[in-house]
C-alpha cells in the first residue's frame, strides 16, 4: 500500500509464512539456497490445499453437486487468475500441465509431429534446459527436421548477430529459455520474437526461472507459446503453465486423448472441446491448479518488480562475493547483468564435495549438471554448485554460504 515497487522486502515478515526455513541441521538453522529447483509454500498456499481438502473436494466439470460446482469454479477460476499473472487474453489460453517439461512436450508432440518435416529447422540456444533442448532434439529426428542453436559468447550472453543469421525462412520454431538456470543470463525474447516473426517461425518460452521472480508479460515478450512450473514460484508440484496463443491452440491436434477433452464421441469418432480443456485429458491436479492461483496472489501482494530487485541485489552481492576468492570461477555475465542465482566451482573441488561440505553448514545448494550438459560441456567443467536466491533469503544467508565455501577451500587447501 503506497508503497514503491522497488522498495526493499520486508523479509523478516516473510519468513514468518515459511515456516519450513525454521528447521536446524546439526545446530544450524537451515540457509535454503536451491530455489531455481524448487521453491517453499508459504502458508496461505498451504492454506488454499488443506481448504480444498477439508472443504470442497470434488471432479471437475462432472458433477452436479454442490462440491462439483464449487470445484469446477474454484479451478476454472484458477486459470483467469494465472491468465491475468502473465498478461494472456484469458482462460482459453491457459493450458494447466504438470509442469514446464510436459509445457515443450505438448507443443513439441501437438504441434511439431504435425508440423515440421524435412527442410525445417528448430533454432534453440547453447543455454537451453534438457525440457527444450532433448525434446525438440527427439522430436526433430522424428520429423527429419534441424536443430540449430544460437551461440553464447564468454559472459555466457547471446550472440544476437549470429541469431539473426540463424533465424531463416526455413525456421518452424524458434525455443529460447528466458532466463538461464545454469549461466543467470536473462535473453532478449522479445528481439528473439521479432526475428522469429519476421521469418514466419513460432517462438517457444521457456519460463521456469522468469515467471516465478520478475513481471513477466507473454505480450509483451511476443510468445506464441510460454511454460513455467507452479512448484518454483511458491505453488505446489504437479502443477504446471502452458501459455498459447488463442489462434494457435485452436489450430493445434490434442496431446492426450480421454475423458473432459472432447465434445462429442461416436464409435467412429470424436470431437474436441473448447479451449483450454482440449488440452486437459482426464481428471487435473484441480488442488494444485487453485493452490497455484493462491501463489500468483501471494506474490502479487509483495509486487514482481520488488522481488526481481530483491533477488539481483542477492545474486550480485553473492558474485561479488564469490569471485573475490581468486580461486572461485562463476559462470555466465556480471553481477549486475544477472537473474537472481549463481552457478560457480571452486578450484580443485568437485562440486558434490562442495556442496556436501557447505551441507554441514545446513546450507542447502545444487551441485551437478543442471540439466544442462551441453553447455557444461562448453563451459569445460563436468559439474557446477549453484546457490539461487528467492524472497525469504537475506545478504547474512550469503554471508553463510561464503564463510562455509571459504572452510571447503582450507580443508582441500
Ligand atoms: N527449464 C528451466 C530453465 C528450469 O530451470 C527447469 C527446472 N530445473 C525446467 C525447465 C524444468 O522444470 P520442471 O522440472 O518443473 O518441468
Amino acid at each position: 500500500m503506497g508503497v514503491p515497487e522497488t522498495e526493499p522486502l520486508d523479509v523478516g515478515r516473510i519468513r514468518a509464512d515459511f515456516p519450513i526455513l525454521d528447521r536446524e541441521f546439526g545446530g544450524s538453522q537451515l540457509v535454503y539456497l536451491d530455489n531455481a529447483a524448487t521453491t517453499h509454500t508459504p502458508e496461505p498456499v498451504v492454506e488454499t490445499i488443506t481448504d480444498y481438502y477439508r472443504g470442497y473436494n470434488a471432479n471437475v466439470h462432472r458433477g452436479i453437486h454442490h462440491l462439483s460446482q464449487e470445484a469446477s469454479i474454484a479451478y476454472e477460476e484458477a486459470h483467469d487468475r494465472v491468465a491475468e499473472f502473465i498478461g494472456a487474453v484469458g482462460r482459453e489460453e491457459i493450458v494447466f500441465t504438470k509442469n514446464t517439461t510436459e509445457g515443450v512436450n505438448l507443443v513439441a508432440y501437438a504441434w511439431g509431429l504435425n508440423e515440421l518435416g524435412p527442410g525445417d529447422e528448430v533454432v534453440m540456444t547453447e543455454m537451453e534446459h534438457h525440457a527444450s533442448l532433448v525434446t525438440w532434439q527427439q522430436i526433430a529426428k522424428k520429423t527429419g527436421a534441424e536443430v540449430k542453436y544460437i551461440p553464447i559468447d564468454e559472459q555466457g550472453t547471446l550472440d544476437m548477430d549470429a541469431a539473426a543469421e540463424l533465424i531463416t525462412d526455413d525456421t518452424a520454431m524458434v525455443s529460447v529459455i528466458h532466463a538461464s538456470n545454469t549461466l543467470g543470463t536473462v535473453n532478449p525474447v522479445s528481439e528473439i520474437a521479432d526475428l522469429a516473426h519476421d521469418h514466419d517461425a513460432y517462438v517457444f518460452v521457456d519460463a521456469a526461472q522468469s515467471v516465478p521472480n520478475r513481471p513477466v508479460d507473454v505480450q509483451e515478450l511476443g510468445a506464441d507459446f510460454l511454460a513455467f512450473s507452479g512448484h518454483k514460484m511458491c505453488g505446489p508440484t504437479g502443477i504446471g503453465v502452458l501459455y498459447g496463443r488463442e489462434s494457435v491452440l485452436e489450430e493445434m491436434e490434442p496431446y492426450l486423448y480421454g475423458g473432459d477433452m472432447i465434445l462429442k464421441v461416436t464409435y467412429e469418432d470424436a470431437t474436441w472441446n473448447e479451449l483450454p480443456w482440449k488440452f486437459e485429458a482426464g481428471t487435473p491436479n484441480i488442488c494444485e491448479g487453485i493452490a497455484l492461483a493462491a501463489a500468483c496472489d501471494y506474490l502479487d501482494e509483495i509486487g514482481m518488480e520488488r522481488i526481481q530487485k530483491h533477488e539481483e541485489r542477492l545474486a550480485q552481492y553473492a558474485y561479488d562475493e564469490l569471485t573475490a576468492m581468486d580461486d572461485v570461477e562463476v559462470y555466465g555475465p556480471p553481477g549486475d547483468q544477472r537473474g537472481g542465482l549463481v552457478a560457480f566451482n571452486l578450484e580443485s573441488v568437485h562440486a558434490h564435495d562442495l556442496s556436501s561440505i557447505v551441507n554441514d553448514y545446513a546450507v542447502a545448494i545444487r551441485a551437478g549438471d543442471h540439466c544442462t550438459q551441453p553447455l557444461h560441456d562448453k563451459l569445460g567443467v563436468a559439474a557446477s554448485a549453484r546457490a539461487s536466491f528467492y524472497i525469504y533469503n537475506t545478504r547474512e544467508e550469503v554471508d553463510k554460504l561464503v564463510a562455509a565455501v571459504d572452510e571447503a577451500r582450507q580443508l582441500f587447501a
